[in-house]
């Protein structure tokens, strides 16, 4: 027998409904799926919520840390105004800048700040965001120890954990956009210009059309997830489909993307033992959910508190106007506002798991 570790009841009945209506045309789908996966959470809200994560704090992440607040002190932008990675952001420690002297290499990385900050009060004014978005700290130089949130556990810790927030005390939260349906150039161009990461979670029977757009997305620093082949509601198949469902999917985004991916997210957020089995079978270390849910017009919360918290996963959708209120920028212009009135800025989540 295989339980849902889904929310129980709630879980398995939005689960099963699901994967009725699975093989529907792609938007309808997509839209339910949306409406499931928020339903995800729904039987969370019990009070329960932070949980034992462990953050090692080690000198070299403080000391990043403090580099990071210190970006954000100056009202600028730090590491995160590069995708790549926050190394940028500091000071080298070698090269021009040191043969110029610490004062030297202090001014030339106050400039760089400052145009990282000029570009992105630009970008925010062009986009039509209210606030411009805050700049995340340099990422760890040591990721968080991640494990399974608890009441999230199949019995098994050696498991690829299934988690909906990230151990961290930064005031971050990471933004993920799931299926696929939705190509919207615009959303490349706004995300870049805004220097906002992001990661994506495909499932190819959306992508599959259009393999290219994603990789413009790679080709921007975007890293890309696994969300099976056929977005089917997991705890209903058996071992062998599961298995075929995330490993053939793994196998597709290798040959595309030139990746194997390490993340992988159940469609709806349920699983079961055989998923994480099957999913570490093929190379998944980790398995995000989320703990909020963006939409062009409103925000779904999953927490009791109706908030956002540090390293919360925030979910969204590749979908259009024909599915929800909105473009892809009207939904990242209203979760962008929301995050960023809140005091959040957008990290990277493989930079952290
Ligand atoms: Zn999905």
């Amino acid at each position: 027998m295989h339980l849902v570790r889904q929310n129980g009841k709630h879980g398995q009945r939005n689960g099963q409904r699901n994967g009725q209506r699975n093989g529907q045309k792609s938007g309808q789908e997509s839209g339910r799926g949306n409406g499931q996966e928020g339903g995800q959470g729904a039987g969370r809200g019990n009070g329960r919520r932070r949980h034992r994560f462990r953050v090692r704090a080690t000198g070299a992440l403080l000391l990043v840390a403090a580099l990071g607040s210190g970006c954000a002190a100056e009202g600028g932008s730090g590491g995160a105004a590069h995708p790549a990675g926050g190394a940028q952001g500091r000071p080298a420690a070698g090269g021009p800048a040191q043969a110029r002297g610490p004062a030297g290499a202090l001014s030339a990385y106050v400039q760089k700040v400052r145009a990282a900050r000029a570009a992105r009060v630009a970008a925010a004014r062009k986009w039509g965001l209210k606030l411009t978005p805050l700049p995340a700290p340099a990422p760890p130089r040591t990721k968080p120890e991640i494990t399974f949130r608890k009441g999230f556990e199949v019995g098994d810790d050696s498991l690829p954990p299934v988690f909906t927030t990230v151990p961290t005390k930064e005031r971050i939260v990471f933004l993920t956009i799931d299926d696929g349906s939705e190509k919207d150039p615009e959303l490349l161009k706004m995300m870049t210009e805004l220097d906002i990461p992001y990661s994506a979670f495909l499932s190819d029977y959306v992508t599959s059309d259009d393999y290219g757009y994603f990789e413009r997305m790679q080709g921007r620093g975007v890293v890309l997830n696994n969300h099976t082949l056929n977005h089917r509601y997991l705890p209903g198949l058996s071992y062998d489909e599961q298995e075929k469902e995330i490993c053939g999917q793994q196998e597709i985004m290798e040959k595309r993307f030139g990746k194997r991916p390490r993340l992988f997210r159940p469609p709806y957020g349920n699983y079961n033992g055989d998923t994480l089995r099957a999913a570490r079978s093929c190379g998944v270390e980790a398995v995000p959910l989320w703990s909020a849910e963006a939409f062009p017009d409103h925000m779904e919360w999953r927490e009791w508190d109706r908030d956002l918290h540090p390293g919360d996963i925030v979910l969204t959708h590749f979908r259009g106007k024909a599915d929800w209120k909105g473009t892809m920028p009207d939904m990242i212009r209203q979760v962008m506002n929301v995050i960023t009135a809140k005091g959040y800025a957008v990290a990277k989540l493989e930079d952290y798991v």
